[in-house]
């Protein structure tokens, strides 16, 4: 994979890329106590809070998070949360959860709770949760004062006659007949309109700006339109839904927010979000728009429309399938929420939209994951492996010995585990080769090869079923060895995993690839869906070690070898492969500093 991505984006790299100031210390991970340590501590928008703050534009900070209620929470989204969530607390200020469901069609309260749910994990609280729709009274009132004041109208012209006469850049925009109809007569059909006399686009209020503006915005603006449409908090109350733009500021100042963050698309609106607020007896100091670059990823999609889609065709299993950014799907794939913490201050907040290297952000999880998961091992591929010399105890039975294992090296707290071994073992499959390719150093006949932590083996024969796959290799073991070392210093190519058959526990592996195989899904055709991979799952059924039962649902381990892997929240031994062992990230840049030289 190259630095470059195609539709002109730019891939930035996980380190600075796409950033507007310097580094911060990303191994800040335990909270933001203070904007001074804090990751993303000094990224432009808190600058501008910061001098906010000093020359008195604002005596407090208040930010909100605006999700649309329709759909759940993607990683997209985290950045918005770290940002509207992080800048209220780290200047002592406090961030709502606000839901825009100005939009009656589209919204559900199923996924209120969801996304509450998805905050939390990220590591917040909405000081409070409410609705742009609490505010419908409101607005309604503002919008009549500004009728009165000769600043709005009633337009009885159709939708797209009014969009005709918008113009464009360097074309003027036509102004409606209804333009200069008297204030009283805008407001009667206004209370008429509200009081559900007119069918749905008969009429719309708009705010009466320049329709000469260079900003198109400021071009009339429509801020009502007729819609008889049941709204999952208003009810039937209302047929006239306020739009976006007329919602949205207004909303900010009824609750008194400081700091009003978006992305980067909002900055056309940030001109009529300013004049409607310029316009209104205020019960607040003015909110200010700021804007931000969207976060967006390669090899996967952040629009809650299209991540439905998968949903509804049953590409995924459900939102929280693994394979899905949604922050319910990289919750269950066992992503931790520090690794998007760190991965978002290592990028920095800019103005200049980026599409991140997925492995970038994989990079930091398997650094967070080496550090805090414990090992264990488990044999995703299992073929048996028989210790012809193995002994029998007393008791007629095979003897069983037991080896303390480290759980983690990189912490010792974690301590060690007992794990049994006897003469009846499961291998990797792909660890052995009847005939050993050039270069295959693992187990073959007449080879010895290191079992981890256990002894060292040496391959004999093999069995065959009657299609003449290998079905079991017989080995003998060095019982010099024990621990895994010879006292006479002889060396191994290879140590491998394995597992006691006698002891070993069945768990289910899942296997991810990327859920859409290109960089940029759609930048083909247009449509992102045309890029799906079709074999982003792979089941394996495995035999892992008994500890492995032991695992708390959503914890991750290190299975040897073979990567780090979560324990489904839900179904007992079900694993879903969280990241592989490889720095793919590293590989990538090293490709990239090569190509450029
Ligand atoms: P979608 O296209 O997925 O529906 P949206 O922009 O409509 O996304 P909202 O639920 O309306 O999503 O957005 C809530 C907040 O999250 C907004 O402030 C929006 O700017 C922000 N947001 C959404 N997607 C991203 C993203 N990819 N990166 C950063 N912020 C985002
Ligand atoms: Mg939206």
């Amino acid at each position: 994979m190259g630095a470059r991505v195609a539709g002109g984006e730019r891939t930035s790299s996980g380190r600075g890329g796409g950033q507007t100031d310097q580094p911060r210390n990303g191994a800040n991970l335990g909270g933001m106590t203070s904007p001074e340590t804090a990751p993303g501590a000094h990224d432009f928008i808190r600058e501008i809070v910061r001098q906010d703050l000093a020359d008195g534009t604002y005596t407090r900070v208040q930010t909100r998070f605006p999700p649309e209620p329709n759909g759940y929470l993607h990683i997209g989204h985290a950045k918005a949360i770290f940002q509207d969530f992080g800048v209220a607390r780290d200047f002592g200020g406090i961030c709502k959860l606000r839901l825009d469901d100005t939009n009656p069609e589209s919204e559900d309260v199923e996924y209120v709770d969801a996304i509450v749910e998805d905050i939390a994990w990220l590591g917040f609280e909405p000081a409070a949760v409410i609705h742009a729709s609490d505010y419908f009274g409101q607005l309604y009132e503002w919008a009549e004062y500004l009728v009165e004041q000769g600043l709005a109208y009633v337009d009885e012209q159709s939708a797209e006659a009014i969009s005709q006469q918008k113009g464009g850049y360097g074309a003027p925009g036509v102004e409606s007949p209804y333009r200069d109809r008297p204030a009283e007569e805008s407001l009667d059909l206004l209370r008429r309109m509200r009081a559900g006399e007119f069918p749905d686009g008969a009429m719309a209020l708009r705010a009466k700006i320049d329709m000469q503006s260079d900003h198109m915005w400021l071009r009339d603006p429509v801020m009502y339109r007729i819609r008889h449409a049941h709204h999952h908090n208003t009810g039937d109350e209302w047929v006239i839904y306020p739009t976006y733009d007329w919602a949205h500021g207004q909303s900010d100042a009824i609750e008194g927010v400081t700091h009003s963050m978006c992305t980067l698309e909002f900055d056309a609106h940030r001109p009529l979000y300013d004049w409607f607020l310029a316009h209104l007896p205020l019960p607040f100091e003015t909110p200010k728009q700021i804007e931000f670059a969207r976060l967006e990823f390669t090899h996967t999609v952040t629009s809650k429309r299209r991540l439905k889609k998968l949903v509804d065709d049953g590409v995924v299993d459900g939102w929280s399938d693994a394979r899905m950014p949604t922050l319910r799907g990289m919750r269950r794939r066992g992503y931790p929420a520090s690794a998007i913490q760190e991965f978002l201050a290592e990028i920095g907040n800019s103005r200049t939209n980026a599409r991140h290297a997925f492995e970038a952000f994989e990079a930091v999880v398997r650094r967070q994951l080496n550090e805090t998961a414990q090992r264990r091992m488990a044999v995703l591929d299992p073929v048996k492996l028989t210790l012809t010399n193995w002994p029998v105890g007393s008791d007629g039975a095979p003897v069983v010995e037991h080896f303390e294992v480290v759980n983690n090296p990189e912490n010792p707290d974690d301590g060690v585990r007992s794990v049994p071994f006897t003469g009846s073992l499961y291998i990797e499959r792909e660890d052995f080769a009847e005939v050993p390719p050039p270069k295959f150093f693992r187990l073959s006949p007449g080879r010895e090869v290191r079992l981890r932590g256990a002894y060292f083996v040496t391959a004999t024969d093999v069995v065959k079923d009657e299609d003449g796959n290998v079905i079991e290799v017989l080995a003998t073991y060095d019982p010099e060895t024990r621990g895994g070392n010879a006292p006479d210093g002889r060396r191994v190519k290879s140590t491998m995993h394995w597992v006691s058959a006698d002891h070993a526990v069945d768990a289910t592996a899942h296997l991810y690839d990327r859920l859409f195989s290109a960089e940029v899904p759609g930048a083909r055709t247009g449509e992102p869906l045309d890029d799906l991979n079709p074999d982003s799952l792979q089941v394996r059924h495995a035999k892992a070690e008994p500890a492995l039962a032991d695992v708390a649902p959503g914890e991750v381990v290190q299975f040897e070898r073979l990567g780090y892997f979560a324990a489904d929240p839900d179904e007992p031994m079900l694993f879903h492969r969280t990241v592989g062992l490889r720095d793919e990230w590293a590989a990538i840049q090293r490709a990239q500093a090569a190509g450029k030289k």
